[in-house]
C-alpha cells in the first residue's frame, strides 16, 4: 500500500514552504514534490517587498496602519479589480504573517517600513523587508524546514516534477510525478499545487497573451507545468487580461527574451528615484512619453502602445558620467557603474555606443532623420525649458555631444497575473463550477491578479503566497 501524506504539497518554494512548515508544526506527515534540486523557488530572486497593515514593526515605529487601510489603499490602487474576498483574506492574514517571519527571526531592514514608489504608491509606509532581498525571508524559513525534515513531518522530493494529476471517484488524490527513478505517484489526502506562475513558458504564454511580447525576468521554473495539468483536467485559467509588465528589462543577450532583475535593470519604473538624463524613442525613433513621468502605471501603458513593448534610452556620454543635482552617481542601470557601462556598450548588445547620432541609429535600426530630428528637437526643448508635447519637467542636458549610447529597456514579465481560479477557501474550481475536490492552489498559480488586480498593488504576491500558504497549513488536516 503507497503511503498517503496528510498534505502533498507540489512546490518547495514562497508559499509551499509556509505551508509545509505550518503544517508540520500541527504534527501533520507532509509530502513535497520539487521539481528543481533546490528548495525556495522565486525567493532566490525575489525583490522581498511584503506589504502588510497593522504589523507590530509598524506600531513599533510610531506608523498608524490597519488591515482596512490597507485594504482600502488597494482599492484606491485598482479599482476593487482583484478577487475581493481573496484580497481580504490576504490582507487580514498580512499582519500576522510578517509579525510570524519575525517571531521565528527574519531581521527588518533598519529603514522599513517604508513607502516604495515601484508601483503605485501605499499612503502609508507599509513595505516590509529585509537586507537580502526575498533571501531574507528564505534564511528563516529554511532551519524550520530542516527541522521537520530531520523529525520526519516534512518529507521533500528534489528533482520530482510533477507530471499529472489522478483520482479516486471525484477526488483527486494523487500526483503523477517524474524523476530518475521514472514514473510514480504520490498520494496525499490534500493536495496543495504552490508552483509558482507561468512568465518563464513562453508557449503557454503566447497562447493565453496573443499578440503580447514576452521579455521574461520571472524565475526560471515559472513554466506553467501546474496550470496545464489543471487545464487538462477541468480548471479555469482566468484573469490573462490584466496582464501588466514591469519596465526595465535589459536582455544581456539580444533576443533571448531574458532579463535578470538582479543582473540589469533599467531605473525606469518611476521618475521619483531618478530624473531622466536621457529621452525614450520607439522602435520609429520617435519620443513618445514625458520620460519624468512618476507615474509608474502610467509609464507602464506608453510602453504597451509602442512597437513590440520597448524603447531605446538615448543619452550622450556627459550623461552617463556626470552626478545629479543631489551628487549621486545614479546611472539608467541600478548598481552598475560607468566602468561597466563602458564595458557592456563595447559588447554592443543592448547597450550601443557610436560617435554620431546617425551611427547610432544605423546600430539601433531606427531611421536616422526620424532619430536626428527627435534628438535636435528635444535639444530645443531643453533650450526653451519647456516640452510642448509631452511636458516633460526635467529638462536639464541636452543631448549634443558624442559619443551618444542607446539602451534597449523592455516593458518584461516579473510576476504573471493570469492564474488558476479557486475559491475563497483556496480550493480549485473547475469549468463547470465545481470545486475540484482534494485539490487546493496558493501563490502565483492563482495570479497575481487575484490580489493586486489590474494594478500592481507591491507587495502583494509574497505576502498573499506566505499568508495562503499558512492558511492551508493550519486548516487542512
Ligand atoms: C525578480 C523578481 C522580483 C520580485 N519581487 C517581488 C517583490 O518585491 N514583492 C512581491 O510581493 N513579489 C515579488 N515578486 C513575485 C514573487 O516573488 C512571486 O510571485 C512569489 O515568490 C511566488 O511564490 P510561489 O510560491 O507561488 O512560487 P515560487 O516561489 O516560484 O515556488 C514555486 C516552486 O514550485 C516548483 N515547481 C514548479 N513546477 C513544478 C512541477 N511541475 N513539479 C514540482 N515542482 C514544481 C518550482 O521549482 C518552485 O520551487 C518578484 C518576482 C521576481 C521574479
Amino acid at each position: 500500500m503507497a503511503k498517503t501524506y496528510d498534505i502533498l504539497i507540489v512546490g518547495a518554494g514562497t508559499s509551499g514552504m509556509a505551508c509545509a512548515i505550518t503544517a508540520a508544526e500541527r504534527g501533520l506527515c507532509v509530502g513535497v514534490i520539487e521539481k528543481s534540486d533546490i528548495i525556495g523557488g522565486a525567493l532566490h530572486w525575489a525583490g522581498g517587498h511584503m506589504s502588510a497593515g497593522g504589523t507590530r514593526l509598524q506600531k513599533r515605529k510610531g506608523i498608524e496602519d490597519s488591515e482596512e487601510k490597507h485594504l482600502e489603499d488597494i482599492y484606491r490602487i485598482n479599482g476593487k479589480s482583484g478577487n475581493l474576498a481573496l484580497t481580504e483574506i490576504a490582507v487580514k492574514e498580512a499582519p500576522k504573517t510578517i509579525d510570524w517571519l519575525e517571531d521565528i527571526g527574519f531581521e527588518f531592514a533598519p529603514e522599513c517600513t517604508r513607502i516604495i514608489y515601484g508601483h503605485i504608491a501605499y499612503e502609508t509606509a507599509r513595505h516590509h523587508y529585509g537586507s537580502e532581498k526575498a533571501m531574507s525571508s528564505y534564511k528563516v524559513l529554511e532551519p524550520l524546514w530542516k527541522k521537520f525534515e530531520a523529525s520526519g513531518h516534512i518529507e521533500c522530493h528534489l528533482n520530482t516534477k510533477m507530471s499529472g494529476l489522478g483520482r479516486t471517484g471525484n477526488r483527486f488524490d494523487y500526483v503523477l510525478c517524474q524523476n530518475e527513478r521514472g514514473t510514480q505517484e504520490i498520494h496525499g489526502k490534500h493536495i496543495v499545487l504552490t508552483t509558482g506562475g507561468y512568465g518563464s513558458n513562453p508557449e503557454f504564454f503566447g497562447k493565453k497573451h496573443p499578440g503580447i511580447p514576452l521579455v521574461s525576468s520571472c524565475y526560471p521554473t515559472a513554466t506553467a507545468d501546474a496550470h496545464q495539468i489543471l487545464e487538462e483536467n477541468g480548471g479555469v485559467f482566468h484573469m490573462g487580461q490584466y496582464h501588466l509588465p514591469s519596465l526595465g528589462g535589459i536582455e544581456k543577450e539580444v533576443g533571448d527574451g531574458l532579463c535578470n532583475f538582479n543582473e540589469a535593470w533599467a531605473m525606469v519604473m518611476t521618475s521619483v528615484y531618478r530624473q531622466p538624463r536621457e529621452i525614450y524613442v520607439n522602435a520609429n525613433g520617435h519620443r513618445f512619453m514625458a520620460e519624468d513621468e512618476p507615474d509608474a502605471e502610467a509609464r507602464e501603458h506608453a510602453v504597451m502602445q509602442q512597437p513590440n513593448w520597448y524603447f531605446w534610452a538615448v543619452y550622450e556620454a556627459t550623461a552617463r558620467v556626470r552626478k545629479d543635482e543631489n551628487g549621486n552617481h545614479n546611472p539608467v542601470i541600478i548598481g552598475w557603474s560607468n566602468e561597466a557601462i563602458a564595458e557592456e556598450a563595447e559588447r554592443g548588445q543592448s547597450l550601443v555606443k557610436a560617435d554620431t547620432l546617425e551611427g547610432l541609429s544605423e546600430k539601433i535600426n531606427v531611421p536616422k532623420e526620424t532619430l536626428t530630428e527627435t534628438v535636435a528637437s528635444y535639444n530645443t526643448m531643453v533650450d526653451k525649458g519647456e516640452d510642448p508635447s509631452f511636458h516633460r519637467k526635467y529638462l536639464k542636458d541636452s543631448i549634443s555631444t558624442g559619443p551618444f549610447y542607446a539602451l534597449k529597456i523592455h516593458a518584461s514579465v516579473l510576476v504573471t497575473f493570469g492564474g488558476m481560479k479557486v475559491n475563497d477557501k483556496l480550493q480549485l474550481v473547475a469549468q463547470n463550477g465545481n470545486v475540484m475536490e482534494g485539490l487546493y492552489a496558493a501563490g502565483e498559480i492563482i495570479g497575481l491578479g487575484a490580489t493586486s488586480g489590474s494594478s500592481f498593488c507591491s507587495g502583494m504576491a509574497i505576502t498573499p503566497a506566505l499568508s495562503f500558504g499558512r492558511i492551508l497549513g493550519r486548516s487542512l488536516s
